[in-house]
């Protein structure tokens, strides 16, 4: 599956063409498919291919069962075990950082984006584009999910310029520039395709199968979810904050006139009719107050995120490698 080449510093580097890089957790049921179907067709594109699976610290056999397709298809299959959960983009930056492909091909191993839609995203690279990204034909999720994607993509689209129509699908490919690019981020909140398209000169979709889930659950509860949408949020711009201040200046300004306006009726009409509107008052009070909290909440956001980052962490640790990866910086 790959080519032997012999670098000037005597160095055998196994160069490939393609990387498809999937991040597993928790995923024991799909595996043995996956691996499958994603071996044929490497095989039936007739070029140099590999298949890096990382573990994202999953609690049932999916590390054993990494480890057995390495030991099966030796030359193909590599596995990278994370020591905990990272999360599903920290989980595919650490196989972007091993991976040796021209073209990265990224993919869930939920069997929800069918492998068999590979070559038409490497034909379509061919053409010459940076990213090429996919949209869910007959998308096989809830109702709720869809919705929460709509608005995400439409913010998304209209903060990084670059016209896609599906952020969330994660069967994507990047050339091997945008990907050293994106290894060279280190930023710990991060959404790939986000990222990716922050650095692409061209960038394309073409629309592919959606399948529903092989086995198991989604591995996104509401929370990691909410975190997520934070995540590609904070990432894209500090444009909220500002939105932040402007709303706070127009409610500011509201205040100040319904103030007026109250003084005027109590001048009208008397006491009275601004002592029953006391409530109306306390209504606008708990108005006022829930923005200031969603403002403080945000700017925590961002805060947080920054704390992270100034912290410096390493965005995960690689516990072992399966196969013949070897770790960055790390050349026998
Ligand atoms: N995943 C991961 N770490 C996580 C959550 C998910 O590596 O913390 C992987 C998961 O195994 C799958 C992919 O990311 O390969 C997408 O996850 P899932 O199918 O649960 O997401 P959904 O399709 O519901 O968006
Ligand atoms: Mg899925």
């Amino acid at each position: 599956m790959s080519e032997e080449k012999q670098g000037a510093d005597g160095v055998v580097s196994r160069q490939r063409n393609i990387s498809i890089v999937i991040p597993v957790y928790n995923e024991e049921p799909n595996l043995d498919e996956l691996v499958d179907r994603c071996m044929k067709v490497g095989l039936s594109m007739g070029r140099s291919f590999e298949i890096i699976l990382v573990n994202d610290g999953s609690s049932d056999g999916s590390e054993q069962k990494i480890a057995g397709a390495c030991e099966q298809y030796p030359d193909a299959v590599s596995g990278v075990i994370l020591n905990r959960n990272y999360g599903q983009h920290n989980a595919i930056m650490a196989g972007f950082e091993l991976c040796r492909g021209e073209i990265i091909v990224t993919l869930d191993a939920d069997l929800q984006n069918p492998p068999e839609e590979i070559p038409r995203l490497v034909e379509c690279m061919e053409k010459g584009y940076d990213v090429v990204g996919s949209v869910r034909k007959n998308r096989q999720d809830s109702f709720f999910r869809k919705i929460a994607s709509l608005v995400t993509n439409k913010v998304a689209r209209h903060y990084t310029g670059v016209m896609m129509t599906d952020y969330g699908c994660m069967l994507r490919a990047y050339r091997r520039h945008i990907v050293d690019a994106m290894i060279q981020c280190t930023e710990r909140s991060t959404f790939i395709p986000v990222l990716a398209n922050s650095f692409a000169g061209s960038a394309t979709e073409i629309e592919v199968n959606h399948a529903g889930r092989g086995h198991g659950d989604s591995k996104y509860n509401l929370w990691k979810l909410v975190n997520l949408q934070f995540d590609l949020l904070t990432s894209m711009s500090t444009l909220p904050l500002r939105l932040l201040t402007i709303i706070g200046v127009l409610i500011a300004a509201f205040g100040v006139g319904f103030g007026l306006f109250l003084g005027i009726m109590r001048i009208i009409h008397g006491p009275e009719w601004a002592a029953q509107g006391v409530f109306t008052l306390f209504a606008m009070l708990f108005v006022f107050v829930g923005v200031q909290f969603i403002g403080m909440g945000l700017l925590g956001e961002y805060l947080g995120r920054i704390y992270h980052d100034v912290r410096a962490r390493p965005r995960f640790f690689i516990r072992r490698l399966v196969g013949d990866l070897k770790k960055p910086g790390q050349n026998s």
